[in-house]
Protein backbone atom coordinates (compact mmCIF):
# COMPACT_ATOMS: atom_id res chain seq x y z
CA UNK A 1 0.00 0.00 0.00
CA UNK A 2 2.74 2.17 0.87
CA UNK A 3 4.99 1.91 -2.39
CA UNK A 4 3.91 4.90 -4.14
CA UNK A 5 6.43 8.03 -3.75
CA UNK A 6 5.63 11.20 -5.43
CA UNK A 7 9.09 12.45 -5.69
CA UNK A 8 9.92 9.96 -8.12
CA UNK A 9 7.69 11.50 -10.33
CA UNK A 10 8.03 15.27 -9.38
CA UNK A 11 7.61 17.89 -12.09
CA UNK A 12 7.01 15.35 -14.90
CA UNK A 13 4.52 16.27 -17.46
CA UNK A 14 1.63 14.84 -15.60
CA UNK A 15 2.64 17.30 -12.85
CA UNK A 16 3.21 20.13 -15.16
CA UNK A 17 -0.70 19.14 -16.51
CA UNK A 18 -2.27 19.35 -13.08
CA UNK A 19 -0.39 22.12 -11.33
CA UNK A 20 -0.70 24.46 -14.25
CA UNK A 21 -4.52 24.05 -13.80
CA UNK A 22 -4.38 24.25 -9.97
CA UNK A 23 -2.47 27.60 -10.50
CA UNK A 24 -5.09 28.67 -12.80
CA UNK A 25 -8.15 27.87 -10.56
CA UNK A 26 -6.86 29.22 -7.63
CA UNK A 27 -5.86 32.39 -9.25
CA UNK A 28 -9.43 32.42 -9.96
CA UNK A 29 -10.71 31.97 -6.50
CA UNK A 30 -8.27 35.00 -5.32
CA UNK A 31 -9.73 37.67 -7.61
CA UNK A 32 -12.06 38.10 -4.77
CA UNK A 33 -11.51 39.54 -1.50
CA UNK A 34 -13.65 36.72 0.20
CA UNK A 35 -12.04 34.00 1.89
CA UNK A 36 -11.76 30.11 0.92
CA UNK A 37 -10.08 26.49 1.48
CA UNK A 38 -7.96 24.71 0.06
CA UNK A 39 -8.40 20.86 0.69
CA UNK A 40 -5.98 18.46 -0.47
CA UNK A 41 -7.20 15.06 0.27
CA UNK A 42 -3.65 13.29 -0.94
CA UNK A 43 -0.84 15.16 -0.46
CA UNK A 44 1.91 14.06 -0.93
CA UNK A 45 5.42 15.30 0.16
CA UNK A 46 4.64 19.26 -0.44
CA UNK A 47 7.81 20.28 -1.78
CA UNK A 48 10.08 17.89 -3.61
CA UNK A 49 14.43 18.70 -4.78
CA UNK A 50 14.68 17.88 -8.14
CA UNK A 51 18.73 17.57 -7.55
CA UNK A 52 19.06 14.92 -5.13
CA UNK A 53 17.40 11.87 -4.43
CA UNK A 54 14.30 10.31 -6.07
CA UNK A 55 14.08 12.80 -8.55
CA UNK A 56 17.11 12.30 -10.19
CA UNK A 57 16.82 8.68 -10.18
CA UNK A 58 14.15 9.03 -12.56
CA UNK A 59 14.92 11.74 -14.38
CA UNK A 60 11.18 12.44 -14.99
CA UNK A 61 11.28 16.12 -14.92
CA UNK A 62 13.65 16.41 -17.68
CA UNK A 63 10.64 15.98 -20.09
CA UNK A 64 8.27 18.07 -18.12
CA UNK A 65 9.12 21.11 -15.77
CA UNK A 66 12.96 21.11 -16.40
CA UNK A 67 12.47 21.66 -20.48
CA UNK A 68 10.05 24.69 -19.78
CA UNK A 69 11.80 26.33 -16.95
CA UNK A 70 14.66 28.20 -19.92
CA UNK A 71 11.32 29.38 -21.08
CA UNK A 72 10.05 31.58 -17.94
CA UNK A 73 10.63 34.70 -19.22
CA UNK A 74 9.17 34.40 -22.36
CA UNK A 75 6.50 36.50 -22.82
CA UNK A 76 5.23 34.63 -25.80
CA UNK A 77 4.17 31.48 -23.86
CA UNK A 78 0.63 30.76 -23.07
CA UNK A 79 -0.59 32.27 -19.47
CA UNK A 80 -1.41 29.30 -18.01
CA UNK A 81 2.65 27.80 -18.63
CA UNK A 82 3.96 31.26 -17.70
CA UNK A 83 2.05 31.53 -14.39
CA UNK A 84 3.27 27.89 -13.22
CA UNK A 85 6.61 28.66 -14.18
CA UNK A 86 6.29 31.70 -11.95
CA UNK A 87 5.11 29.67 -9.06
CA UNK A 88 8.40 27.20 -9.82
CA UNK A 89 10.33 30.38 -10.21
CA UNK A 90 9.52 31.75 -6.47
CA UNK A 91 11.07 28.97 -5.12
CA UNK A 92 14.59 29.15 -7.14
CA UNK A 93 17.20 31.32 -7.10
CA UNK A 94 18.66 32.22 -10.33
CA UNK A 95 18.87 29.81 -13.24
CA UNK A 96 19.09 26.83 -11.28
CA UNK A 97 16.01 24.60 -11.54
CA UNK A 98 16.33 22.64 -8.09
CA UNK A 99 12.80 22.96 -5.88
CA UNK A 100 9.46 21.89 -7.27
CA UNK A 101 6.13 22.64 -5.32
CA UNK A 102 3.91 19.87 -4.51
CA UNK A 103 0.45 21.02 -4.66
CA UNK A 104 0.70 21.89 -0.91
CA UNK A 105 3.61 24.07 -1.46
CA UNK A 106 1.77 25.64 -4.37
CA UNK A 107 -1.28 26.16 -3.10
CA UNK A 108 0.69 27.55 0.74
CA UNK A 109 2.54 30.16 -1.36
CA UNK A 110 -0.71 31.33 -3.12
CA UNK A 111 -2.99 31.44 -0.54
CA UNK A 112 -3.50 34.40 1.73
CA UNK A 113 -4.15 35.44 5.06
CA UNK A 114 -7.63 34.29 6.04
CA UNK A 115 -7.33 31.55 3.62
CA UNK A 116 -7.07 27.68 4.62
CA UNK A 117 -5.34 24.78 3.67
CA UNK A 118 -6.43 21.26 4.69
CA UNK A 119 -3.86 18.38 3.97
CA UNK A 120 -4.50 14.58 4.24
CA UNK A 121 -1.72 12.05 3.57
CA UNK A 122 -1.29 8.62 4.68
CA UNK A 123 2.59 7.64 3.93
CA UNK A 124 4.46 8.12 7.23
CA UNK A 125 7.70 9.61 5.63
CA UNK A 126 5.41 12.02 3.18
CA UNK A 127 3.75 12.84 6.47
CA UNK A 128 7.27 13.53 8.30
CA UNK A 129 7.91 15.43 5.41
CA UNK A 130 4.86 18.09 5.25
CA UNK A 131 4.93 18.49 9.01
CA UNK A 132 9.06 19.93 8.90
CA UNK A 133 8.14 21.74 5.90
CA UNK A 134 5.12 23.33 7.26
CA UNK A 135 6.47 23.58 11.11
CA UNK A 136 7.57 27.07 10.77
CA UNK A 137 3.68 28.09 9.84
CA UNK A 138 1.64 28.69 12.68
CA UNK A 139 -1.44 29.25 11.13
CA UNK A 140 -3.41 28.40 8.39
CA UNK A 141 -2.47 24.86 7.46
CA UNK A 142 -3.57 21.71 9.27
CA UNK A 143 -2.38 18.24 8.30
CA UNK A 144 -3.64 15.24 9.44
CA UNK A 145 -1.88 11.84 8.74
CA UNK A 146 -5.68 10.33 7.82
CA UNK A 147 -7.34 8.22 5.10
CA UNK A 148 -8.38 11.91 2.64
CA UNK A 149 -11.05 9.74 0.99
CA UNK A 150 -12.81 9.24 3.68
CA UNK A 151 -11.80 12.68 6.03
CA UNK A 152 -13.45 14.96 3.07
CA UNK A 153 -16.97 14.39 4.11
CA UNK A 154 -16.17 15.95 7.36
CA UNK A 155 -14.67 18.94 5.98
CA UNK A 156 -18.28 20.12 4.54
CA UNK A 157 -19.02 22.77 3.35
CA UNK A 158 -15.92 24.42 4.39
CA UNK A 159 -16.54 27.36 6.62
CA UNK A 160 -16.34 30.50 4.07
CA UNK A 161 -18.28 28.18 1.44
CA UNK A 162 -16.11 29.27 -1.14
CA UNK A 163 -13.14 26.51 -1.92
CA UNK A 164 -11.06 24.00 -4.06
CA UNK A 165 -10.95 20.51 -3.10
CA UNK A 166 -8.32 18.18 -4.97
CA UNK A 167 -8.40 14.42 -5.35
CA UNK A 168 -4.88 12.87 -6.38
CA UNK A 169 -4.12 9.70 -5.24
CA UNK A 170 -1.71 7.55 -6.60
CA UNK A 171 -4.29 4.76 -8.52
CA UNK A 172 -1.77 2.35 -8.23
CA UNK A 173 -4.41 0.22 -6.39
CA UNK A 174 -7.08 0.27 -8.53
CA UNK A 175 -9.71 0.56 -6.19
CA UNK A 176 -8.95 4.29 -5.79
CA UNK A 177 -10.64 4.68 -9.22
CA UNK A 178 -14.08 3.81 -7.21
CA UNK A 179 -13.27 5.65 -4.23
CA UNK A 180 -12.69 9.16 -6.00
CA UNK A 181 -16.23 8.49 -7.74
CA UNK A 182 -17.78 7.28 -4.34
CA UNK A 183 -16.21 10.83 -2.56
CA UNK A 184 -17.46 12.62 -4.76
CA UNK A 185 -20.95 10.97 -4.81
CA UNK A 186 -20.94 11.76 -1.34
CA UNK A 187 -19.38 14.79 -1.10
CA UNK A 188 -20.72 17.09 -4.06
CA UNK A 189 -24.05 17.78 -2.38
CA UNK A 190 -22.59 18.49 0.51
CA UNK A 191 -20.72 21.36 -1.30
CA UNK A 192 -21.97 21.52 -4.33
CA UNK A 193 -20.60 25.47 -5.60
CA UNK A 194 -17.22 24.15 -4.34
CA UNK A 195 -14.37 23.05 -7.04
CA UNK A 196 -13.49 19.98 -7.67
CA UNK A 197 -10.21 19.34 -9.63
CA UNK A 198 -9.61 15.32 -10.07
CA UNK A 199 -6.24 14.05 -11.58
CA UNK A 200 -5.70 10.77 -13.23
CA UNK A 201 -3.52 8.58 -15.50
CA UNK A 202 -3.41 7.75 -18.97
CA UNK A 203 -2.52 4.22 -18.70
CA UNK A 204 -2.90 0.70 -20.08
CA UNK A 205 -5.60 -0.13 -17.86
CA UNK A 206 -9.31 -0.78 -17.85
CA UNK A 207 -10.18 0.92 -14.96
CA UNK A 208 -8.01 4.50 -16.63
CA UNK A 209 -9.73 4.09 -19.60
CA UNK A 210 -12.95 3.96 -18.07
CA UNK A 211 -12.78 6.79 -15.62
CA UNK A 212 -13.56 9.65 -17.54
CA UNK A 213 -16.35 8.46 -18.63
CA UNK A 214 -17.43 7.46 -15.06
CA UNK A 215 -16.47 11.15 -14.05
CA UNK A 216 -18.98 12.49 -16.87
CA UNK A 217 -22.00 10.13 -15.93
CA UNK A 218 -21.42 10.98 -12.24
CA UNK A 219 -21.31 14.72 -13.18
CA UNK A 220 -24.77 14.38 -14.96
CA UNK A 221 -26.49 12.75 -12.36
CA UNK A 222 -26.14 15.54 -9.99
CA UNK A 223 -27.93 18.51 -9.61
CA UNK A 224 -25.95 21.66 -11.51
CA UNK A 225 -22.67 20.67 -11.81
CA UNK A 226 -20.32 21.80 -14.84
CA UNK A 227 -17.37 20.41 -15.69
CA UNK A 228 -14.07 20.69 -17.62
CA UNK A 229 -12.04 17.93 -18.80
CA UNK A 230 -8.22 18.20 -20.15
CA UNK A 231 -6.07 15.68 -21.03
CA UNK A 232 -2.21 15.95 -22.18
CA UNK A 233 -0.84 12.50 -23.41
CA UNK A 234 2.76 13.30 -24.19
CA UNK A 235 3.84 9.56 -26.16
CA UNK A 236 2.20 6.67 -27.56
CA UNK A 237 0.51 4.04 -24.80
CA UNK A 238 2.61 1.58 -23.21
CA UNK A 239 0.94 -1.79 -23.01
CA UNK A 240 2.00 -2.74 -19.48
CA UNK A 241 -0.55 -0.92 -18.04
CA UNK A 242 1.91 0.48 -15.74
CA UNK A 243 3.58 3.17 -17.75
CA UNK A 244 2.12 6.76 -18.01
CA UNK A 245 1.96 7.96 -21.08
CA UNK A 246 -0.51 11.03 -20.20
CA UNK A 247 -2.80 11.97 -17.88
CA UNK A 248 -6.11 14.14 -17.17
CA UNK A 249 -7.81 16.91 -15.16
CA UNK A 250 -11.46 16.61 -14.36
CA UNK A 251 -12.47 20.15 -13.12
CA UNK A 252 -16.20 20.19 -11.99
CA UNK A 253 -17.61 23.61 -11.55
CA UNK A 254 -14.14 24.96 -12.71
CA UNK A 255 -13.31 28.72 -13.56
CA UNK A 256 -15.52 29.85 -16.92
CA UNK A 257 -11.54 31.38 -17.95
CA UNK A 258 -10.23 27.83 -17.95
CA UNK A 259 -11.30 26.45 -21.15
CA UNK A 260 -9.91 29.18 -22.62
CA UNK A 261 -6.82 29.56 -21.22
CA UNK A 262 -6.08 25.29 -21.83
CA UNK A 263 -7.16 25.76 -25.36
CA UNK A 264 -3.86 27.86 -26.00
CA UNK A 265 -1.64 25.76 -23.33
CA UNK A 266 -2.63 22.45 -24.17
CA UNK A 267 -1.63 22.65 -28.20
CA UNK A 268 1.51 24.22 -27.11
CA UNK A 269 1.94 21.90 -24.48
CA UNK A 270 1.64 18.79 -26.96
CA UNK A 271 4.56 20.37 -29.47
CA UNK A 272 6.84 22.03 -26.53
CA UNK A 273 7.05 18.68 -23.87
CA UNK A 274 5.52 15.95 -26.89
CA UNK A 275 7.85 12.98 -27.16
CA UNK A 276 6.63 11.16 -30.66
CA UNK A 277 3.69 11.98 -32.77
CA UNK A 278 1.29 10.49 -30.86
CA UNK A 279 1.88 13.03 -28.06
CA UNK A 280 -1.67 14.57 -28.09
CA UNK A 281 -4.43 16.96 -25.88
CA UNK A 282 -8.17 16.83 -25.65
CA UNK A 283 -10.34 19.50 -23.92
CA UNK A 284 -13.97 19.69 -23.63
CA UNK A 285 -16.33 21.30 -20.68
CA UNK A 286 -20.41 20.86 -20.39
CA UNK A 287 -22.29 23.87 -18.44
CA UNK A 288 -25.61 22.24 -16.57
N1 LIG B 1 -1.06 15.94 -4.60
C1 LIG B 1 0.39 15.82 -4.63
C2 LIG B 1 0.97 16.88 -5.55
O1 LIG B 1 0.30 17.28 -6.52
O2 LIG B 1 2.08 17.32 -5.29
C3 LIG B 1 0.84 14.43 -5.04
C4 LIG B 1 0.13 13.32 -4.36
S1 LIG B 1 0.64 11.72 -4.80
C5 LIG B 1 0.07 11.56 -6.44
C6 LIG B 1 -0.49 10.72 -3.91
C7 LIG B 1 -0.25 10.68 -2.41
O3 LIG B 1 -1.40 10.09 -1.78
C8 LIG B 1 0.93 9.82 -1.97
O4 LIG B 1 1.81 10.60 -1.21
C9 LIG B 1 0.30 8.71 -1.10
O5 LIG B 1 1.11 8.35 0.00
C10 LIG B 1 -0.97 9.36 -0.64
N2 LIG B 1 -2.09 8.46 -0.29
C11 LIG B 1 -2.41 7.25 -0.81
N3 LIG B 1 -3.60 6.84 -0.35
C12 LIG B 1 -4.07 7.83 0.46
C13 LIG B 1 -5.28 8.03 1.19
N4 LIG B 1 -6.27 7.11 1.15
N5 LIG B 1 -5.43 9.18 1.89
C14 LIG B 1 -4.45 10.13 1.92
N6 LIG B 1 -3.29 9.99 1.23
C15 LIG B 1 -3.10 8.87 0.51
Amino acid sequence: MFSYRHGFHAGNHADVLKHMVLVQVLEHLLQKDKPFWVIDTHAGGGLYDLTSGYATKSGESASGIANLWPMRRDKSIPEAVRSLLKQVALLNDGDDLKWYPGSPQLAAQMLREGDHLRLFELHPTEIKLLESHFAGVKRGVSIQGADGFASLRGCLPPPPRRGLVHIDPPYENKDDYRRVLQTLKDAIPKFNSGTYAIWYPEVARREAIQFPAQLKRLAAELPKVDWLHATLRVKGAERDGVGLFGSGMFIINPPYTLYDKLAVALPWLVETIGQDDHAAYTLEAQQS
